[in-house]
């Protein structure tokens, strides 16, 4: 994200692929406007409920939408800034709670695990396995695409997982 300076744009790009917005049109453009604000300042569209290192590297998991968005939307029914929102939230069968940033209990655990890798015994694999950190999209190459081709993240936010 993001290049999307309307909330009708970035509305319908979202919907067309599958998400939904906060039907709230004032907060949303705030939180863009706020996305493009990081996008001039760090040169990347870091989350705008969250404070960004200026480091992109540092920073990947936070680039909107954030790697923890399909998880929040699932347990709260919003992303952690409320600006993407569950079907059920949209049509007011769901009301929002309050959502832990669960990119601090993601940096705990990542610290703790980081001595488990190779493990796994599947070095037999011809080509590398890399995910999207952003929608899950698996795929099997010698280097990430360029873009997913679901969510369309830059590569950089591919991990390779096996
Ligand atoms: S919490 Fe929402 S607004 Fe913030 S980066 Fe994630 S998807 Fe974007």
């Amino acid at each position: 994200m993001s290049d999307f300076t309307s909330y009708d744009e970035f509305k319908k790009s979202a919907e067309k692929s599958g998400y939904f917005i906060n039907d709230d049109k004032e907060f949303v453009q705030a939180l863009l406007d706020s996305i493009n604000v990081n996008m001039d300042r760090y040169g990347y569209g870091a989350c705008p409920c969250r404070l960004a290192s200026g480091d992109k590297k540092k920073d990947l998991d936070i680039i909107c939408p954030c790697n923890y968005r399909d998880t929040d939307l699932n347990d709260y029914g919003s992303c952690f800034c409320g600006l993407y929102v569950s079907e059920k939230v949209l049509k007011g069968e769901k009301s929002l709670g309050s959502i832990p940033d669960r990119r601090l209990s993601t940096l705990k655990s990542q610290k703790s695990s980081d001595n488990c890798g190779g493990e796994l015994g599947l070095g037999k694999l011809k080509v590398p396995i890399y995910r999207c950190l952003v929608c899950g999209y698996l795929c099997g190459r010698e280097q990430p695409p360029g873009k997913c081709p679901i969510c369309k993240a830059e590569s950089e936010r591919f991990e390779q997982i096996l």
